[in-house]
């Protein structure tokens, strides 16, 4: 390869790693704004609180060792500790969210996020998606500015990591409130989860 071509190559990887803001795309800027009514839904913390109390939230496998434990200690379970956490951090606003190209397009990865930073990164290459399904995302993302990890990157066989229902719900709820069909719900649902959107009527069957 001569220089030129080496020069090239160099420009085209910098370019795809490059980070841009996600007020670019129109479908985060939707998903961003979306959070808001999440937040507002009562619903949202009412199925966290239960779940939590039925001890069906996976809260094992340090997925709490960077969250302060003794901000932790001020709740009397780790769910209101969460919803607390929303309800005085809040959820991201478009300053907080980045767009960037993970160098392997084929790659599942929706987000990252690293733990206790106040800011988001999607990945381009997975952006083909709904606005709902961003939302999910976002409020995902949000467990892990707030310091709390997940043991694996993969979503299969995490699905009552708190991260996940937090996003499934949120997505679920929006759906729900547009009148939209939930059976084209892609993701596998957490069983505690599921059992509670059948409860409130939001899911069917
Ligand atoms: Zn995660």
């Amino acid at each position: 390869m001569n220089y030129y071509s080496k020069l090239l190559v160099f420009v085209l990887v910098i370019q795809s790693c490059a980070i841009t803001k996600g007020s670019e795309n129109t479908n985060v800027v939707e998903a961003v704004k979306m959070q808001q009514a999440v937040l507002d839904d009562d619903l949202f913390y009412k199925i966290i609180k239960e779940m939590d109390y039925e001890n069906s939230i996976d809260w094992s496998n340090g997925r709490l060792d960077y969250v302060n434990p003794e901000e932790l200690s001020n709740y009397s379970n780790n769910g209101s500790w969460l919803i607390d956490q929303y309800k005085t951090v809040g959820v991201y606003n478009i300053d907080e969210v980045f767009l960037w190209s993970k160098w392997n397009p084929f790659s599942s990865t929706t987000a990252v996020t690293n733990k206790c930073i106040k800011s988001t990164k999607l990945n381009k290459h997975n952006l083909d998606r709904t606005k709902y399904s961003i939302l999910n995302t976002l409020i995902h993302e949000r467990v892990h500015s707030f310091c709390v990890i997940h043991p694996s990157q993969q979503s299969k066989g995490q699905e009552c990591d708190p991260s996940y229902i937090v996003g499934d719900l949120a997505q679920m709820l929006a759906l729900y409130r547009d009148g939209k069909d939930l059976s084209a719900f892609e993701n596998e649902l957490c069983d505690g989860l599921r059992s509670k959107l059948l409860k409130y009527n939001i899911l069917t069957k």
